[in-house]
């Protein structure tokens, strides 16, 4: 997945552009800039990637969720369906809102179950939030009917899933919203960034005036703007838009390096009959930045986990006891440590945390390793990796 790993000419070039010119701020300073607009040309680029008709570039991936959110509507008590599997920036990016997270169960996908969505769903229910886990996807199909039966926004987390597609459709593009990261980590990287993207003018708009302190960007000077409704700043920076210009013309070159890479290692561990891969929804294509599989149990999961550590694999990991990507460790979370109070309706909303139990996601999670693709690797080097990662399994199993 990470874009971190090939830096080079194109990304230092698209950063003195800016440098030569000074205007670090992507608004405003026509007359100094020398047309560079890194970020409107982003933009661009990403509407062509995303099929979208409009993206809006931010600050920060957990930023796109809060801005997607919030320029639909969703606020104050109002309740946002999300997985129990997925990065903290999930309930982060809702409870910013003053709306309160609900958790529900993931699949053999990895992303939202159908069935617990349904299950959870309230009068209070606004939005569900599907976070496209380790470069794959959830049931669309069943999670957008359910969304349509109850008149629910669907907001798509695409954040690790740049580049996979559903029935053609590019992954984030099929929700009302999506949402992308574009941290240092992310298979294309600005350093720090995000997007927002949706097909809906309006929540384009709001998208566009939020993240920048309700700016109405008619085009005067910045100061002759008016301020149609309140705001805050989330907006990129020019540099780490130049940054990701870059980056993003390199994605399908990172995109077949990954897919190569993931093969390889999904061919060697195909001859292991206890290794199960995590289901692909019919008509999805991920976008290799992970290879996910399943093991028997949480015992040989956790000893596979230790013997890839002891035999030299990194980048693989067993979420199961890991302090970011699964309920299991949210305590910050459940025990509602703020730095400043919260509304008794978000702990009331909470409540149910204390005694709320996650059987299905455990059964998955506790099994699951997730390895990281990186670009860097030669073919070599990943069929090395392939050996080891086999004999590290066979030793356990
Ligand atoms: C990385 C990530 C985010 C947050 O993105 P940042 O740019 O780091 O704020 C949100 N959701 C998921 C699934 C992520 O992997």
């Amino acid at each position: 997945m990470p874009g971190f790993e090939l830096f080079g000419d194109l990304e230092r070039k698209q950063v003195n552009d800016v440098l030569d010119n000074g205007v670090l701020m992507r608004y405003g300073f026509d007359g100094m800039r020398n047309g560079h607009w890194k970020a409107k040309e982003l933009e661009a680029e990403l509407q062509n990637t995303f099929q979208s008709k409009h993206v809006q570039l931010v600050s920060s991936g957990t930023a796109a969720v809060s801005i997607a959110l919030a320029s639909a509507g969703v606020g104050a008590g109002d309740e946002v369906i999300m997985p129990t599997f997925t990065f903290v920036a999930s309930f982060e990016a809702i409870m910013m809102l003053g709306a309160i997270p609900i958790l529900v169960d993931i699949d053999d996908t990895l992303c939202l179950s159908p069935e617990a969505v349904t299950a959870a769903i309230t009068q209070k229910t606004k939005a569900v939030m599907v976070v496209q886990m380790c470069g794959s996807m959830g049931q669309m199909d069943a999670l957008k009917a359910i969304c349509d039966k109850h008149d629910l926004l669907l907001i798509e987390d695409a954040c690790q899933a740049i580049g996979g597609t559903y029935k053609n459709q590019p992954l984030g593009s099929i929700g009302h919203l999506g949402c992308f990261s574009f941290d240092f980590v992310k298979t294309i990287t600005c350093g720090e960034g995000g997007a927002v993207i949706s097909n809906n003018k309006d929540y384009y708009i709001n998208a566009d005036h939020y993240s920048d302190h309700g700016h109405d960007h008619v085009g005067l000077d910045r100061g002759a703007e008016t301020h149609p409704f309140l705001g805050y700043n989330f907006r990129i920076s020019e540099l780490h838009a130049a940054v990701g210009l870059a980056q993003v013309k390199r994605l399908p070159e990172f995109l077949a390096i990954q897919k190569r890479n993931y093969n390889i290692l999904r061919d060697a561990l195909s001859q292991i009959s206890e290794v199960v891969f995590r289901t692909v929804p019919d008509g999805g294509v991920e976008n290799y930045g992970f290879l996910n599989f399943f093991l028997p149990d949480l015992e040989i999961a956790t000893n596979v986990s230790e013997n890839f550590k002891e035999s030299g694999v990194d980048g693989c990991f067993h979420y199961y006891n890991n302090n970011w990507h699964y309920v299991r460790k949210w305590d910050h979370l459940k025990k509602l440590k703020s730095l400043f109070p919260i509304s008794e309706e978000v702990k009331e909303g909470l409540k149910y945390l204390e005694t709320k139990t996650f059987k299905t996601s455990d059964h998955y999670i506790s099994r699951n390793i997730s390895c990281l693709i990186k670009l860097s690797w030669t073919e070599a080097e990943v069929k090395r990796r392939a050996g080891k990662m086999v004999e590290a399994i066979q030793n356990v199993i």
